[in-house]
């Protein structure tokens, strides 16, 4: 027997009309690329998201057609995000960071007929126009008085593009499981894959973000997403923000740490989120500069390992609550986040910073799980360690055009590549990617855990580990650092640092130390070139 109730389809319009009716005069303020702080409102986002839709359909952009955007968080990035979605298009977030080839690669396989862009990443676009023939109409995201001059052929100025079309348009009639974005995973072997979000997909990601134990905004909120809305939908802030009525503050282009401050400051942020390159530049300017953060009572750091020292920095200096979480471009992208359970607030301080240290539990709609080598599951003891595993109704189910056939296997689960536990209480904790865990003398040591230890000691700006070829243990872990600012500690002084923090035989076999440590196109340290570099490192100890 069916249910007796609405068919009220989950479709991302829903959530703009939803802002706009019960919270037009919400403020949206955006750091914009020319310079400027503009405000604008969730009503007036509402209306300019309406005319971008009716624009697009009369340049004849149908229903599915991919549309491609190469900008960072602003206001008009929005309005074309909703304005894609409303059409019935696909918005396709190109990630600015990639190289030119990977760029070439995903527009020519998503096939985008239109690309929206900063003025930042004209010249980008000019170098490889000629290598993306799908893309017809190149809309330049500025107004008359700052469109750069451009060798671009078929470029319009966004401003003047959006004056032909007025706000009288009805959202396109989509069904909630038809296409609405497009991210492609950023690729770190082989060739970048495309997951397709569905309208459906989107809204329900945006409802289980606003749970209290996940991001949990409400209408009293003033969001800053620093992650980018190219990173897997801004980790969903996109869609949370208007379904809470929250004030959204976007960062444009600027994400040092003096520019975060002072919107975080002046705009009186509550909750924000990104990955830890960012609040580490964030932290270094609070320290350097003798600056409070009054407003903020919560940052989610995700995307990498967040470092223990990040976590009491942020809680015990500045009272800022700090909530680790975990996800995959894969997952929409959230999937576990490290809130506290009842009791835990008896813990003793280093309980609890060890529990922060965990990515955190399951949301309702994702579910998790680790198996060994033979898909046997593990227990849930926060010793055994496997596979991760999930399963949800926003996960991926096949990548765009089926590219690398089957992901899921009998059950539907999906395998995330990365190695974890979980704990009796089902709180998750990576040990490190698959491919990237050091496997010495039939053991694993995980390279984050090694890190994060690292990173903890005063002169240590940055640190990753690798596994190193040894001829008795199979592989050795090298820890490459670079120094904080005008530090210069020794190997040993390092090592010795380690010794309290780290079971004795994951020691490093050696530190080097260098000036930059590579990242990849969403901020993670790129253990690939790392590898690819110290291919022929002799460890001292081989
Ligand atoms: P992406 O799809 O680019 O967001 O990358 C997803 C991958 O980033 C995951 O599969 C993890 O390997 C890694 N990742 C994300 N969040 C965390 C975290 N909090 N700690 C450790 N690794 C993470």
């Amino acid at each position: 027997m069916h249910g007796l109730m609405q068919d009220w389809r989950l479709v991302v319009p829903k959530v703009l009309d939803h802002a706009a009716r019960n919270h037009g005069e919400r403020e949206m303020v955006t750091r914009s690329i020319e310079g400027p702080i503009r405000r604008t409102t969730l009503a007036e986002l509402h209306s300019r998201s309406r005319r971008v839709a009716k624009a697009l359909v009369n340049m004849g952009v149908k229903s599915g057609d991919r549309v491609a955007t190469m900008a960072w968080n602003t206001d008009r990035h929005m309005e074309t995000w909703y304005g894609v979605m409303g059409c019935g298009a696909v918005c396709h977030t190109v990630n600015p960071r990639l190289f030119p080839e990977q760029l070439v690669y995903i527009m020519n396989h998503a096939e985008d007929c239109v690309l929206f862009v900063d003025t930042t990443f004209v010249p980008v676009i000019e170098g490889i126009q000629d290598k993306i023939p799908t893309v017809k109409t190149i809309i330049v995201m500025t107004d008359e008085a700052n469109m750069p001059n451009t060798s671009l052929t078929n470029a319009v100025v966004y401003e003047e593009w959006i004056k032909g079309a007025d706000d009288d348009f009805a959202w396109a009639d989509v069904d909630e499981n038809d296409a609405a974005g497009l991210c492609y995973t950023s690729g770190t072997t082989g060739n970048p894959k495309g997951v397709l979000y569905s309208h459906r997909s989107n809204v329900l990601h945006g409802l289980v973000a606003n749970q209290a134990d996940v991001i949990g905004l409400s209408a009293q909120d003033a969001v800053l997403p620093v992650v980018p809305m190219f990173h897997a939908n801004a980790w969903a802030l996109t869609f949370a923000a208007p379904m809470a009525g929250a004030k959204l503050v976007m960062p444009g282009a600027k994400m040092d740490g003096e520019s975060i401050f002072e919107l975080l400051d002046t705009e009186k942020v509550s909750s924000t989120a990104a990955v830890p390159t960012v609040w580490l530049m964030l932290l270094q300017y609070l320290e350097a500069n003798n600056k409070e953060l009054p407003y903020l009572n919560k940052v989610v750091i995700g995307g990498s390992a967040c470092p223990q020292v990040m976590i009491e920095k942020f809680e015990n200096n500045y009272g800022v609550e700090v909530i680790h979480a975990w996800g995959m471009t894969e997952m929409s992208p959230m999937g576990t986040l490290c809130t506290l359970k009842p009791g835990m607030e008896e813990f003793s301080a280093e309980q609890r910073i060890k529990q922060k240290l965990k990515q955190g539990r399951a949301p309702f709609s994702v579910e998790i799980k680790i198996t060994d080598d033979d898909d046997k599951e593990l227990p849930h003891d926060g010793e055994a360690f496997g596979h991760l595993l999930v399963r949800g109704p926003a996960v991926v189910k096949e990548y765009f055009k089926g590219e690398g056939g089957d992901p899921l296997d009998a059950d539907d689960w999906f395998d995330t590549g990365d190695v974890a536990t979980i704990d009796e209480l089902g709180y998750m904790q990576i040990t490190d990617r698959a491919k990237d865990v050091i496997k010495s003398g039939g053991e694993w040591i995980s390279s984050i855990d090694l890190e994060n230890a690292a990173v903890g000691h005063p002169q240590v700006q940055e640190a990753a580990v690798i596994g190193i070829v040894h001829p008795k243990w199979d592989e050795r872990p090298l820890l490459i650092v670079v120094k904080a600012e005008g530090e210069d500690p020794s190997k040993e002084e390092i090592l010795r640092f380690l010794e309290d923090k780290i079971a004795k035989w994951w020691m490093p076999d050696d530190v080097v130390f260098t000036d930059e440590i590579p990242h990849t196109a969403t901020g993670k340290i790129q253990k690939l070139a790392l590898r690819e570099q110290f291919k022929d490192y002799k460890l001292p100890t081989a």
